[in-house]
């Protein structure tokens, strides 16, 4: 059972193949048994399974969607009642979430069960899982290599098959970095798609949650419960949601791809060159043509990112205290000495170093040379995918230069680690939504992702354009060696 799709385990469970206590149960084992990927921070077998009792209730009664009684892995900066929601943080080490995030809700409302808190990078700050307080994840195709990040815990949970589809967040790429790390597909939505309500807030105007799983097929099912407009939300879009499943099968003759040249040059590994143009060859084959395009200031996007994101951080994580919820030191003597014994013990490296250069970036002095020039390479960063759209419909390349590197590799090198997300981060700036989706493997064997960047609110299309290759590849259905 564990190694179905979403898809085919909504099928399963309809036609009462397997109850949903029985398939949460053997996941639940699962995420025991290969417990030394560390893809989970909690795991409350009696809530999950309780949820599945529910589920099963509903499946009888004929109330039926189609994510009921699917367990779902929930990254752990989700704010999910009744759990501990850390965000990878020691500073959130004994919050328990007193509400759900409207994208909990939406799985609780939709039936799904939440099989449990996934690791991450700390405030999802990161692009290897090794900056979470409770620990790096493994790469189940390598456990010696990084499962990407910040959503490293979700993306090796659904690799390993320890559950069938799991939930991310992507500020810079980390829905489609890890994804490309560990051969998944994921989504990162169009900002203002998914509500942000109760997802712990990194940089506000990049952050957006969306699916990761092992299909498009399934992407779209996840979509399907995550879209929408929330009040709650000040910065969710009040448009219309597709069916995302209605139009997988659309035919993709004349598809216009565009190749950003920029995505092709130095810094790319050979082996992602080679994989990304034999992916491109079979769009041809499946009636795609192919034009040039440029995203002249490319370059620009991780300078630019690494002010704009951690001024927001700095921003964001004020509210870490002390004083309301979450860790406190121990020893202080007035309420000053307890905010920075707190924040100085509560925090991690890479947290500290994103606080003090967003407040940096931010401080009167600074403010124009910094924080408004990078605003303003965000709108020409914008403007190079909007020329780009005039003569393509959608923008394939890497997702990321390399395949997994080696736990330890980059984490004393920010720079070298702030360069994995070269390829994604220029579309959170723009707001865009973006895929990755895998297309073949290095000879070492590590998976490859190739990117799909399209138009605003088109996420359909995307989905549409990935489960063609899909329906011809199957790079997508192989699995990782020692989780069977
Ligand atoms: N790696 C990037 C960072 O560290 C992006 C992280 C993300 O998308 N959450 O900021």
């Amino acid at each position: 059972m564990f190694e179905k799709t979403v898809t085919e385990l909504s099928t399963a469970l309809r036609r009462k193949e397997i109850s949903s206590v029985e398939l949460t149960r053997s996941f639940l084992e699962r995420i025991n048994k290969y417990r030394e990927l560390n893809a989970f921070i909690t795991v409350q077998p009696e809530r999950s399974l309780a949820q599945a009792k529910a589920a099963d209730a509903r499946i009888a009664q004929g109330e039926v969607g189609a994510l009921t009684g699917i367990p779902i892995a929930q990254k752990d900066i989700f704010c999910t009642d009744g759990w501990l929601t850390t965000c990878g943080s020691k500073i959130l080490s004994n919050f328990i979430a007193p509400y759900d995030a409207t994208t909990i809700d939406k799985f609780n409302q939709a039936g799904a069960i939440c099989l449990g808190k996934t690791n991450m990078d700390e405030f999802a700050m990161g692009s290897s899982n090794e900056t979470s307080y409770y620990g790096a994840v493994k790469n189940p195709w390598n456990t010696a290599t990084v499962p990407g990040g910040s959503s490293g815990g979700s993306a090796a949970a659904v690799a390993a098959r320890l559950a069938p589809a799991a939930t991310g967040t992507d500020t810079g790429g980390s829905i489609r970095q890890p994804a490309s790390l560990t051969n998944l597909t994921g989504l990162k939505p169009s900002y203002g798609r998914v509500s942000r309500y109760g997802m712990i807030a990194f940089a506000s105007s990049l952050d957006q949650g969306g699916p990761m799983a092992r299909t498009a097929a399934d992407a779209a099912l996840m979509l399907n419960v995550m879209a929408g407009f929330d009040p709650r939300d000040s910065t969710s879009v009040d448009a219309p949601v597709p069916d995302y499943t209605k139009s997988l099968n659309e035919d993709i003759k004349g598809l216009r791809i565009g190749l950003p040249k920029e995505y092709f040059s130095t810094g790319l590994s050979p082996d992602v060159a080679k994989a990304i143009d034999a992916a491109v060859a079979e769009y041809k084959k499946l009636g795609a043509q192919v034009v040039e395009v440029s995203l002249p200031n490319s370059q620009l996007a991780i300078p630019c990112y690494y002010v704009l994101a951690p001024a927001e951080a700095s921003s964001n994580l004020s509210r870490f205290d002390g004083a309301r919820y979450g860790y406190r030191a121990k020893d202080y003597t007035d309420l000053l000495d307890m905010y920075c014994k707190t924040r100085a013990e509560g925090f991690g490296t890479e947290v500290k170093r994103r606080i003090m250069i967003g407040t940096y970036a931010l401080s009167a002095g600074y403010y124009d040379a910094y924080y408004l020039k990078a605003q303003k390479l965000r709108r020409l960063i914008a403007e190079d995918f909007r020329k780009a759209f005039e003569s393509c419909d959608v923008i394939m390349g890497p997702t990321t230069p390399t395949t997994a590197f080696k736990i330890g590799e980059k984490s004393d090198d920010p720079v070298a680690m702030y360069l994995s997300d070269i390829y994604t981060i220029s579309v959170n700036l723009a707001g865009l939504p973006g895929m990755s989706i895998p297309a073949g493997f290095d000879p070492q064997g590590l998976p490859i992702g190739l990117q799909l960047i399209g138009q605003y609110f088109n996420e359909s299309r995307l989905l549409n354009v990935a489960h063609r290759y899909q329906q011809v590849t199957d790079w997508h259905k192989r699995m990782p060696k020692g989780f069977g």
